[in-house]
């Protein structure tokens, strides 16, 4: 699917759809204590598709049999949710899921600590989630993706953290990935321009030590080589006249 610009009304329902998104993963978030099963996660987030009369876009897509990819300490992405796999206190939990409503979808991820966790985990946190932050300030129209690329890789790298290159953001519509790439590393000025009306996820994916990731036998779950921590924020946002808006976002 090639770059898709969305009209007024369309916007709209992608607003919906970010909010249904942001609405399960702290609905579940927010109830993650250490004991609980990564397949307990994922049904709180089922639950809360169905009491909002709407589907996860994650399900079956590609073949992913769960309704969020839940990924624990060195998973970086494509956690598939297990009733052996329990969360303990000190974990940190990455919760990846959209909502598909009225034909368009949503996705966002945030990664939760599980009660009282370690000093390198919560910098990690932080600095993963900032770097998201620096890319979507330079979600302008009129910039390029190049821009929002070398943000999110120069706040990271300059603290020494690795950067991901396996996996990238993408545009979001009626389709789940839609064009173009949005690379977590890059060169300003580069790369396709961002127009008003398009809808675009930019997703840091960061380790503490080190860029190289394998996936494991199952032919999802993604960990890092070096077998440390990795964070993952990601959010939906609108390129408008008025600057990025944010759609996953209560
Ligand atoms: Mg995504
Ligand atoms: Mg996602």
């Amino acid at each position: 699917m090639g770059i898709t610009i969305k009209s007024k009304s369309e916007l709209a329902i992608m607003r919906e759809a970010g909010k249904l998104t942001c609405g399960a993963i702290w609905y579940a978030g927010e109830r993650l204590k250490p004991g609980m099963t990564t397949l307990e996660v994922d049904k709180l987030i089922g639950e809360f598709y169905q009491q909002h009369g709407c589907k996860s876009c994650f399900k079956g897509l590609y073949g992913f049999p769960a309704n969020a990819c839940i990924s624990v300490n060195d998973e970086v992405i494509h956690g598939i949710p297990k009733a052996s796999r329990r969360l303990k206190e000190g974990d940190i939990v990455s919760i990846d899921t959209g909502a598909a409503y009225m034909g368009f979808n949503g996705d966002s991820c945030w990664t939760f600590p599980v009660g009282k966790i370690s000093d390198e985990a919560r910098a990690l946190l932080e600095v993963t989630e900032a770097s998201l932050y620096e890319g979507i300030a330079k979600a302008e129209a009129g910039a390029r993706i190049g821009d929002i690329s070398h943000a999110v890789e120069e706040y990271c790298a300059s603290r020494g953290y690795g950067i991901v290159r396996n996996y990238c953001g993408h545009g979001i519509g009626r389709e789940v990935h839609e064009s173009p790439e949005i690379p977590n590393w890059g060169n300003p000025g580069k790369g396709p321009r961002l127009v008003s009306g398009m809808t675009i996820c930019i997703e840091p994916m960061i380790n503490v030590r080190g860029d190289d990731v394998k996936t494991l036998k199952d032919g999802w779950t993604v960990v890092t080589k070096s077998g440390s921590l990795s964070a993952h924020f990601e959010h939906t946002i609108a390129i408008t006249p008025d600057g990025p808006v944010i759609l996953t976002r209560p």
